[in-house]
């Protein structure tokens, strides 16, 4: 089975051998408080931090998933009022979860035709915290983030799809979340959180402890190269091993994007299946989630023959679940990958 659903999705094949290693080197049974864990936790910090281009002075966390991620930013890092800006499922979902903790938070939809920059905003008087989406997974629009547009406050991006498949201004942001199991390419169970010196000046002011999870009890243990709670030490190990295997992010943006030309070209040229992109300006277009809008029986029509094929595409997500497909585009998907299916929606309609 290959699949192009846009997570989970295609694990790089190299994880299996790293998940032998693992057992082979005993890493599975380290304990998260030994030398051991501390040299691995150590070495996948500093080789994130030099592949994937991030400053010196942010810090990034092991959690459990990006959903985790989003409510410990309400947690830790919201002092009074967050306002959420979104377009899509996920992120009305973390408006919906911030909404639970402080029933005050703001949040404002915007078309998805539309890009963030041209939002008409509110007073922010009140806001002390903006709540992004970079890589709107459910419709496959990507977001230009930039603190221009939002003065002093603290912002936080979820960018599950993107992280790992594309360069991200992390300077333009605080809190940088994701989940290993879409562009990263490795099974689901862990989530990373990135932050920047702001996130953890704001986390000291509000000086919150109470939840085992909280930003500043997170960051005793980092310091230590420890973690706050057992974590998957597989999956460390695997990112650890892959971000050593893989080029820098620099590269692999280049190779994301080259790859997603071949697929809009591929649309714009392809008109048998009656499918075009959902996002009508390709600058608003994510990189590496390309969401296709068509005729829904054109729409059946063709995850079902992919399935037939051995090959899964992502289906349309919440408002758009019976008129589009999506197609995920992650590192994981290599040139060979986008042929075999090229070549089987072009043969035998
Ligand atoms: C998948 C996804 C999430 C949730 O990820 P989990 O690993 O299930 O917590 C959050 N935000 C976006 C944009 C996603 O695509």
């Amino acid at each position: 089975m290959l699949s192009f659903y846009p997570g989970p999705s295609k694990v790089h094949p190299e994880a299996l051998k790293f998940i032998q290693e693992a057992f082979d080197q005993g890493i599975v049974s380290i304990n998260h408080r030994s030398a051991r864990f501390e040299e691995l936790l150590k070495d996948t910090l500093e080789i994130l931090h030099v592949q994937w281009n991030i400053p010196s002075d942010y810090t990034i966390y092991f959690v459990s998933s990006a959903t985790e991620a989003w409510e410990i930013v309400a947690q830790s890092l919201i002092e009074k009022q967050s306002l959420h800006i979104y377009n899509g499922a996920f992120g009305k979902k973390w408006a919906h979860y911030t909404q639970e903790i402080y029933p005050n938070a703001q949040s404002i939809a915007f078309d998805t035709q539309e890009g963030l920059a041209n939002m008409y905003l509110p007073s922010l008087e009140q806001v002390d915290t903006i709540c992004l989406v970079q890589s709107e997974t459910s419709n496959g629009t990507g977001q230009t983030i930039s603190r221009a547009m939002f003065g002093d406050v603290l912002i936080a991006v979820d960018a599950t799809s993107s992280m790992g498949g594309i360069e991200l201004p992390w300077n333009e942001a605080d809190v940088w979340l994701a989940s290993v199991q879409k562009c990263i390419g490795i099974p689901a169970g862990l989530g990373i959180m990135i932050c920047s010196p702001k996130a953890l000046a704001r986390a000291e002011k509000l000086g919150r402890k109470s939840h085992y999870n909280d930003v500043l009890l997170m960051e005793e243990n980092r310091q230590r190269f420890q973690t706050h709670y057992t974590p998957n030490v597989l999956s460390i190990f695997v990112l650890n091993r892959l971000t050593h295997l893989l080029p820098n992010l620099s590269i692999i943006d280049a190779q994301t994007r080259k790859k997603m030309k071949t697929w809009e070209d591929f649309w714009a040229s392809n008109t048998s299946w009656g499918l075009k992109c959902l996002i009508e300006n390709p600058v608003l277009r994510l990189p590496t989630v390309l969401a296709l809008q068509g005729d829904p029986t054109q729409i059946r029509l063709i995850q079902q023959k992919c399935l037939a094929a051995g090959i899964e595409l992502g289906k349309g997500y919440g408002d758009w679940q019976a008129n589009t497909v999506r197609i995920a585009n992650f590192p994981s998907h290599t040139e060979n990958d986008i042929q075999t299916l090229i070549q089987l929606l072009t043969h035998e309609l």
